[in-house]
């Protein structure tokens, strides 16, 4: 009964008698009532997980309309049995799901799930951890503490490295920003927690010009300003050019944040981190920070290491775990060298919140107070993978980008404009912008893999990325294949 609508009481504040019986509508076995959901649950789930191989990779765009039109039912007076709920919802869903976790989805940089993975989300979920404090649950910090320790450690980030969980690599850009803006303007004498930036010494921040949008965006939120920073060049590989960046070190003064990537968003190339570093400590006040959101993993593999440098140098780094790690969405991690910075910018307290000095709590190193309990499926990943299935995963993704490269560069018709050295290959076809277009399009339309289109230094090209665990050498023919097929019909139309 609305209480505040009832005639008999003028006075809100006075609650009325109700009719309303405490447990009014309450099942007799409330957590009966699990069972069958989540039976019902895992069993589509296990259906879906097992069509990826054979199941068309792109969601059917003409269906938009209709699975609206299913879903936007006017919201009934009665609930409804939450096991045919369920069962509903996966039909009507199925086919506007895209194939993002199979093997031949090469879309921007996505990454599958890794069963371990999964598997301890669901558990996440059943548990129902709100993880931003240690006090309520210490299994969940803990998790988060077991897998930083070791991220620190594979991907070579000096040790005592702080490390937060975020939603993904936009919140973790976002969370070394905070931490950055923090430690320069203190070490010039503002406390920009307390006083904001309205009269604060102007920090300058120097990018490249290939700086991904989402790390811009964090610029923007944390009052940096998306425009009024310094742009770098960039070679034609997309990496940082030094030359370009003395000289604009050498226009700077007061505050700076030097923010570069490790993993071009097109071409997978990485920014001379190890010849960097000089420069920017050459500077009185800097910050080096590092967008690794997918390249970061290359420094978990012995081998590729070298491309990343020495990450034991950066004050800050950003990384996904939902793309190349391959846990479910969403994961970020943040990493901060020293951790003052991050906790001044992130810590609140307040009388109702239980301190733990003794332990850490997870919402001091990430945006949000409430939140998933993401540690679990990360530490679980890393379980099962080991070190040696985590480098494999990262160097069989580069080595399924390599040979579907070279085998498209053998056709006369097909050029590969960049140098594949990651998990990217930008593939252009007839050298001719509207050829290129249109065999991407019929590549999505033909449904046996998923690439998308860019524009790479002035040329159209196909982008292919390989993030998932699961893509095999015949997944690798087969897509060849289908876009070698898109090619000559796209030629012969
Ligand atoms: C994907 C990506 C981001 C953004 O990551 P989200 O997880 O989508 O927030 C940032 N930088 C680079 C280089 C990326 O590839």
């Amino acid at each position: 009964m609305d209480v505040a609508a009832d005639p008999r009481n003028e006075d809100a504040s006075v609650l009325a008698p109700t009719d309303a019986r405490p447990d009014a509508g309450l099942p007799a076995e409330p957590f009966a009532g699990y069972r069958k959901p989540l039976a019902r649950a895992a069993e589509l789930a296990l259906e879906y997980l097992e069509s990826l191989p054979d199941r068309r990779v792109g969601a059917d765009p003409a269906m938009a309309e209709h699975l609206r039109a299913q879903m936007s039912r006017p919201l009934a007076e009665a609930g409804e049995d939450p096991e045919s709920v369920i069962a509903e919802l996966a039909a009507t869903a199925d086919p506007g799901l895209t194939a993002m976790n199979g093997p031949r989805y090469f879309g921007f940089v996505i990454g599958g799930t890794l069963p371990a993975a999964l598997a301890a989300d669901w558990l996440a979920s059943a548990w129902d951890q709100n993880a931003g404090m240690h006090i309520p649950t210490p299994a969940a910090a803990a998790a988060e503490i077991a897998a930083g320790a070791w991220l620190v450690e594979l991907l070579g980030f000096a040790p005592g490295t702080s490390v937060g969980f975020t939603t993904g690599a936009t919140t973790a850009n976002l969370t070394c920003m905070a931490a950055a803006r923090h430690e320069v303007l203190r070490r010039a004498g503002w406390d920009v927690e307390a006083d904001g930036l309205q009269g604060a010494p102007a920090v300058t921040v120097v990018a490249s010009d290939e700086v991904h949008p989402s790390m811009v965006k964090a610029m923007r939120i944390v009052g940096l300003g998306g425009r009024t920073g310094l742009r770098v060049a960039v070679d034609d590989q997309g990496r940082m050019r030094l030359d370009d960046l003395r000289r604009a070190l050498d226009l700077t003064f007061g505050p700076v944040i030097v923010a570069i990537q490790l993993g071009n968003v097109n071409s997978g190339a990485f920014d001379p981190l190890d010849e960097i570093v000089p420069l920017v400590r050459e500077l009185p006040n800097a910050w080096l920070h590092v967008d690794g959101a997918f390249g970061l993993w290359a420094a978990a593999s012995p081998r590729l290491r070298p491309l990343a440098g020495r990450l034991s140098e950066v004050d800050s780094a950003a990384t996904d775990a939902h793309k190349w790690l391959n846990t479910p969405y969403d994961t970020g991690l943040a990493f901060i060298r020293n951790e003052a910075p991050v906790r001044a910018a992130m810590s609140i307290a307040a009388a109702y919140l239980p301190a733990s000095p003794a332990e850490r709590d997870p919402f001091e190193y990430a945006p949000e107070m409430s939140r998933r309990a993401r540690g679990f499926p990360v530490y679980a990943a890393l379980r099962s993978l080991g070190r040696r299935g985590l480098a494999d995963m990262i160097e069989r993704g580069c080595a399924v980008a390599s040979f579907m490269a070279e085998r498209l560069a053998a056709d006369p018709a097909v050029r590969i404009l960049n140098d594949v050295v990651l998990n990217q290959a930008l593939v252009r076809f007839g050298d001719d912008d509207a050829l290129t277009q249109e065999v991407v399009r019929r590549v999505q339309a033909d449904g046996t893999l998923w690439a998308g289109g860019t524009v790479w230094h002035g040329l159209g090209a196909m982008r292919i990325s390989v993030s998932g665990w699961s893509t095999s050498e015949a997944d690798a023919l087969q897509s060849v294949d289908a876009i070698l097929r898109a090619l000559h019909e796209a030629k012969q139309a």
